[in-house]
């Protein structure tokens, strides 16, 4: 199997149609994209993410655009405990009964600086929000996601987890356990054959975090969030569902 987009696929409009999705870090980047397209087509959105603000701003737009009534969910994934993930479980199966998917886009960089001096603040900060909260949410929505006739859940990866660079620090461990979540996850949960994980590598993408990562980079040489979002639109849709415990890559490298 290849490790991305199938050559010429393209989402037929409704496609996602019947679908409640839950997407964090709906109000910027990539999880702002995704959560737009997948309204586009068609999906009912569950919009989690740190700042109302910004998730107000998606919902509006959604509204503009016909979609279907988004949820909102504002929380801050660096605090959210067990009992508040097992809240919103309770919320969302009040309102939806089940859950479709999940695509986890939330993260924070952390900081760019050698192991020797990496603060421990920073390091649980970054530990909390890039693995914690992907898997304890999961963990929370699991019963939503088992009465789904066909559900998925995508985490978000990076190269840096996939392989370690120096200074990457916090970041680049959170990513490399993500990786490790996804295939236990879907080797566990493969007998159901209705339920699988994958996670997804963006490569280099025009948001916030990547200009904080790279201040000196012209933002106009990479990739639109917009551009790298059907790959996620594939995955969360019944297209790819054969596809379980894959590492894909949204930019593969000619
Ligand atoms: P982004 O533009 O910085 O967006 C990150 C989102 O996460 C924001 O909506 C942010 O909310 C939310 N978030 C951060 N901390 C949170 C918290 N404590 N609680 C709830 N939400 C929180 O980043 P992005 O580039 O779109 O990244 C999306 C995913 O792709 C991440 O997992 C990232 O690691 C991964 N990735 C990105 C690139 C790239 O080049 N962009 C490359 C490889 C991997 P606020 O805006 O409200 O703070």
């Amino acid at each position: 199997m290849s490790n991305t987009l199938p050559a010429g696929w393209q989402a037929r409009p409704g496609c996602l149609n019947d679908k409640i999705l839950l997407v964090t870090g709906a109000g910027d980047g990539i999880g702002r994209a995704c959560a737009l397209a997948f309204a586009k087509l068609g999906a009912t959105v569950v919009l989690l993410g740190r700042t109302q603000d910004k998730l107000e701003a998606v919902y509006d737009q959604i509204k503009r655009d016909g979609g279907k009534e988004p949820a909102m969910v504002p929380l801050n994934l660096a605090a959210t405990t067990p009992v508040e993930y097992a809240q919103l479980a309770d919320m969302l199966d009040t309102e939806f009964h089940r859950l479709d998917g999940i695509v986890h886009c939330a993260a924070v960089l952390g900081d760019i600086t050698p192991m020797e001096l990496y603060s421990a603040e920073t390091w649980s900060q970054v530990m909390r929000v890039n693995l914690d909260a992907p898997v304890f949410l999961t963990q929370a929505m699991l019963p939503l996601l088992k009465a789904s006739p066909s559900a998925s859940v995508v985490f978000t990866s990076s190269s840096v987890g996939r392989k370690g660079r120096a200074f990457w620090g916090a970041y680049a461990v959170s990513k490399a356990g993500i990786e490790s979540v996804t295939q236990v996850l879907a080797d566990e949960m493969e007998h159901l054959g209705t339920l699988r994980f994958n996670a997804v590598n963006p490569g280099a993408t025009r948001t916030t975090m990547r200009a904080k990562a790279y201040p000196a980079e012209n933002p106009l040489t990479l990739k639109t969030p917009d551009e790298i979002v059907p790959l996620f639109t594939w995955l969360v849709s019944d297209d790819s569902r054969a596809v379980n415990g894959q590492s894909l890559d949204a930019q593969p490298k000619p």
